[in-house]
């Protein structure tokens, strides 16, 4: 069920996110990215973190990768600037783009909990290993094992696939994410009836 006030309790983790000297990773960062997309949201999307561009504009998922995720989201429909949310699993950008490190991933992970919270997604898309993983606490396996397959917890339907980006190193990627979006898309539509 949908909180009374959830907008005013997002603006204002936003500024806490945005001020965040929690965790090392705030040292080299421009700009921390809280994630974008409508507040009433029916489905998220949990990225790593932050790169260069996101750094540099405070916005999630706005580099080549985000470009290609939007463009493969927008084939169903589907986009930041209606229905989705978009948001990763560290607000900071690690520096050189490297895996954030466990106790960094602690740290950030309760503003992860709370916009789960209170945008109350029905649907969650996890983009590659680091955001699965960090999401699950730990997992042993592959997201090629697992990818596709929905994972229900706590009233949500989960899903991990991989990594736009993993696209620009194996074309083949792309079939597999276009394919767990139409999944996502046609669930979304399904609850929506
Ligand atoms: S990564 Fe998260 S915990 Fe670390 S400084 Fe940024 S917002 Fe704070």
């Amino acid at each position: 069920m949908k909180q009374k006030d959830p907008h005013r309790q997002l603006e204002k983790l936003k500024n806490k996110v945005l001020g965040c000297t929690e965790c090392p990773l705030h040292q080299e960062r421009n700009l921390a990215v809280f994630g974008e997309g409508p507040w009433e949201s029916r489905i998220m999307v949990i990225g790593e973190g932050p790169g260069a561009n996101e750094d540099k504009l405070g916005r999630p998922f706005v580099g080549r990768a985000g470009k290609l995720l939007d463009r493969m989201l927008e084939k169903q429909d589907l986009s930041r600037e209606k229905n989705v949310f978009i948001a990763n699993i560290v607000k900071c950008r690690p520096p050189q783009n490297r895996v954030p490190h466990k106790k960094e991933v602690e740290t950030c992970f309760p503003y992860l909990r709370e916009q789960i919270r209170l945008i109350n997604p029905e649907i969650i898309l996890l983009l590659g290993a680091t955001a699965m993983r960090s999401y699950w606490g730990s997992l042993d396996e592959k997201v090629s094992d697992i990818r596709g397959k929905w994972h229900r917890e706590a009233g949500r339907l989960v899903m991990p696939t991989f990594h736009p980006a993993a696209v620009f190193r194996n074309r083949n990627y792309q079939e597999y994410i276009e394919q767990d979006l139409n999944t996502i898309a046609g669930k979304y539509r399904e609850l929506r009836r």
